[in-house]
C-alpha cells in the first residue's frame, strides 16, 4: 500500500523548515544562529519520525485501519510546522538571548534555550512536544523503523524553548518575566526543593522561583509579574498558583527592601518605593482572596533570604540588594541610567540597573531604546573580556 502522498506533503514540511531564512538581527550574532540552526535540526529529525511511521505503516497490510493511520499521518505534520515557527519568528528583540545567555553561565545552566512567541510565560522542550504528539496516537506504532533512533537524536540534543506571551514583545517591563523561567531551571539544578519550608503547597515552587529571581534581579521583577496580572487576570495557567499569594511574596521581598532603604543610593531608593507601591495597588485587590494560601506565603521570603543569598554568593553572584548598594563602582549610576533613558541616549548600563531604571522614568519605555541598550552592554561586556584576556596573555610570561 503506497502513502506517497502523506510522503510528499512530509517532504514539504521539511523544505519549509529547512530553507526559511532567517532574519538578519538573527544572522547578525553568532551564538544564536548557531542556537536556531540547532533547533531546526531537530525539527527536520522529527519529520523524519514522521517518515518513519510513514514507510512503517506502508510496509503494514493495513484495510480497516487505513482510515484512521490517513488521518494521524496527515494530522501529524500540522503541529511540527507551527512549533518551528514559533521559533524563528519570535518578535522579542534577538538581544534578549544575549542576557539569558549570559546568566545561564553565571548559574552555570545549560545554554540549550530557545526564545519562543507563544500565549503565556512557560517552558517545555522539543522533545518534550514530539513525545506529547506521539502520545496521541491512536494507531498501533508500525514496528521495524528507524524512528526510535531519530527520536534518540532529538533527545540527545534538546533544546527548551522558553516562551513569552505573544502580546508583550514591545512592552519592556514584561521581560524579565523570561526569567521566571530561568530561575525554573535553577531551582532543579540547585535542588531547591530540598529546602526547609514552613509551608509545602503544591504551588510553592513557584513562589521561591520568583523570590529567587526577584532577589538577583530587583524590584523590577516584582512589577513585571503584577503588570502581567494586571493585564490578564487569573492568568499564569494551570501550573502557576493564584496571583495573590505571587504577589504576596514579592511584597514581603520589597517590604524587606523598603525596611533598608537608607543604605541604597537616592535613585535606588526610589525605584523600590514605586516598584512597592505598584505591587501592593495591583495585590490590594486580589488581597480578601484566598486568604489561607497568604498565611503559607507570609513566611517564605524571610525563610529563603539566607540560602538565597548564599547560593549567589557561592557563585560569584551578588544579589540586587548588594550590587545596588554602591552603584559608584559600576562606572554608570542608576541616577545616570535614568537621565540618559530620559534623554532617548542608549547606555551600556547592567540590564539589571537598566530595567530596574526603567521604572521611575517619567516616559513609557521603549523597546528600541531597550534593544539599544543591551547592545551597547553587550558589546562593552566583550570588550571587557577581550581586553581582559589580551592582558592575561601579554603578562603570563
Ligand atoms: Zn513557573
Amino acid at each position: 500500500m503506497s502513502l506517497d502522498y502523506v510522503s510528499q506533503s512530509f517532504e514539504k514540511l521539511s523544505q519549509h523548515i529547512g530553507d526559511f531564512v532567517l532574519s538578519s538581527d538573527i544572522v547578525a550574532y553568532h551564538a544564536v544562529k548557531r542556537r536556531i540552526e540547532d533547533v531546526r535540526q531537530l525539527y527536520l529529525a522529527w519529520i523524519k519520525v514522521y517518515q518513519e511511521y510513514r514507510r512503517g505503516f506502508e510496509k503494514e497490510g493495513l484495510t480497516r485501519s487505513l482510515y484512521p493511520v490517513r488521518r494521524l499521518l496527515s494530522s501529524l505534520g500540522l503541529w511540527v510546522e507551527e512549533s518551528f515557527f514559533e521559533v524563528v519568528r519570535f518578535r522579542l528583540p534577538v538581544e534578549l538571548y544575549l542576557l539569558l545567555e549570559e546568566y545561564c553561565q553565571r548559574f552555570e545552566l545549560s545554554s540549550h534555550f530557545v526564545l519562543a512567541e507563544g500565549r503565556g510565560f512557560e517552558s517545555h522542550s522539543v522533545y518534550y512536544e514530539i513525545s506529547e504528539e506521539l502520545e496521541k496516537l491512536t494507531a498501533p506504532r508500525p514496528v521495524g523503523t528507524q524512528a526510535d533512533t531519530f527520536l534518540t537524536s532529538i533527545k540527545e540534543h534538546d533544546y527548551n524553548k522558553m516562551y513569552y506571551e505573544s502580546g508583550t514583545f514591545d512592552s519592556p517591563l514584561t521581560w524579565p518575566l523570561l526569567l521566571h523561567e530561568l530561575f525554573h531551571s535553577v531551582y532543579d539544578k540547585e535542588k531547591l526543593a530540598r529546602l526547609k519550608l514552613s509551608s509545602n503547597a503544591t504551588w510553592l515552587p513557584e513562589v521561591v522561583v520568583d523570590l529567587y529571581a526577584a532577589t538577583f534581579f530587583g524590584p523590577v521583577y516584582a512589577v513585571s509579574l503584577a503588570r502581567y496580572h494586571e493585564r490578564f487576570p487569573g492568568g499564569g495557567g494551570v501550573s502557576h498558583p493564584h496571583q495573590g499569594p505571587r504577589l504576596f511574596a514579592l511584597l514581603k521581598y520589597l517590604g524587606d527592601m523598603m525596611k533598608q532603604k537608607d543604605v541604597f543610593p537616592n535613585a535606588v531608593q526610589g525605584i523600590i518605593s514605586t516598584a512597592f507601591d505598584i505591587t501592593s495597588g495591583i495585590w490590594t485587590q486580589y488581597s480578601r482572596e484566598r486568604m489561607e494560601s497568604q498565611d503559607q506565603v507570609s513566611s517564605v521570603y524571610s525563610e529563603i533570604k539566607e540560602p538565597c543569598l548564599q547560593l549567589f554568593q557561592s557563585k560569584g553572584i551578588e544579589a540586587f540588594e548588594t550590587s545596588a548598594r554602591n552603584d559608584a563602582r559600576a562606572g554608570i549610576t542608576f541616577a545616570e541610567t535614568i537621565r540618559y533613558f530620559e534623554l532617548g541616549i542608549p547606555v551600556s548600563s547592567d540590564p539589571r540597573m537598566l530595567f530596574n531604571a526603567l521604572l521611575v522614568s517619567k516616559i513609557e519605555p521603549r523597546p528600541i531604546y531597550v534593544t539599544e541598550s543591551l547592545k551597547k552592554w553587550y558589546l562593552s561586556t566583550l570588550w571587557y573580556k577581550s581586553e581582559h584576556e589580551i592582558a592575561e596573555t601579554l603578562y603570563s610570561g
